[in-house]
């Protein structure tokens, strides 16, 4: 009802075919920050809000403008957008799933053991440094996707775990959360997480060593206990363990692999890593 009630601001007539699905939002990297949050005159939604409920997928993270990548932070955080104009105001919900890919570098062949990056590490760490620091620490997970083996590619090779199964194992993991909790633990606050996160010293051991060598920031430090909250959720498991937590960490610190590129001797610009 609320993603309908967004889109019929917008003057979108209710798709009956399409009821109950959730909404998927891919908007172009030329999409200005009107077009992405919402503005005019009087104030319409934008992007995020017609994501609301759903995905929001953004290829090519690093080519929208620095100013359209910021606005977005604080509807991330707080799943609402406000919209300001002279002729009035507007509050519209915004909770989407973020979801970004990117090239690692302007050529996209950094790291690639076949192809020849040509850019300077200049250019490499300018390309990256478009998406700030507060912007990542908004992103819990990271995933450096390399290329497939021609192995891979050809016909009855081993075929990786199906979407279908992976969607089932997705699915009984929310019905596990909304059954504890009431939510899915993307939208647990800070205490419920913590009945839930662990009780173990040993836990918060490997934690703190963590936030103190990859220098997380407070809400870092929430967002990798809520991973490792949903990673033992995935694996049935009752009480959060430390393996659970190392792989969450895994998953939040990015470009691992590019710590070993002689083209980028210091890492990249980012504020604390
Ligand atoms: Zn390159």
């Amino acid at each position: 009802m609320e993603t309908a009630a967004v889109n019929s601001v917008l003057g979108i007539p209710l798709d009956l075919r399409r009821w109950r699905n959730r909404p998927i939002r891919a908007p172009h990297h030329t999409a200005s920050a009107a077009a992405l949050v919402g503005g005019g005159s009087e104030p319409r939604p934008g992007e995020i809000s017609r994501a609301h409920n759903g995905v929001l997928f953004l290829d090519e993270l690093a080519e929208f403008s620095r100013h359209v990548l910021e606005v977005m932070r604080e509807p991330i955080e707080s799943g609402r957008i406000t919209i300001s104009r002279a002729r009035g105001q507007a509050d519209y919900p915004a909770r989407f799933q973020f979801v970004a890919a990117m090239n690692p570098c302007p050529c996209g062949y950094l790291g690639d053991e076949q192809g020849d990056c040509n850019c300077s590490a200049d250019a490499v760490r300018r390309y990256r440094g478009r998406i700030s620091g507060p912007l990542l620490d908004r992103i819990d997970i990271k995933v450096e996707v390399g290329r497939p083996p021609v192995e891979a590619l050809r016909p009855g090779a081993a075929k990786a775990e199906s979407s279908k199964s992976i969607a089932a194992r997705v699915s009984r993991t929310r019905k596990v959360q909304l059954m504890r909790a009431g939510k899915v633990n993307a939208k647990l606050d800070a205490g419920e997480l913590a009945d839930l996160f662990c009780s173990q010293d040993e836990c918060f051991e490997l934690l703190d060593k963590a936030a103190v060598r990859l220098a997380l920031s407070a809400r870092a430090y929430q967002r990798v206990q809520r991973v490792a909250r949903t990673i033992a959720d995935l694996s049935g498991e009752v009480q959060v363990h430390p393996a659970h937590i190392a792989e969450a960490l895994g998953l939040w610190q990015a470009d691992r692999g590019q710590a070993n590129c002689r083209q980028l001797p210091t890492p990249y610009s980012r504020p604390r890593f």
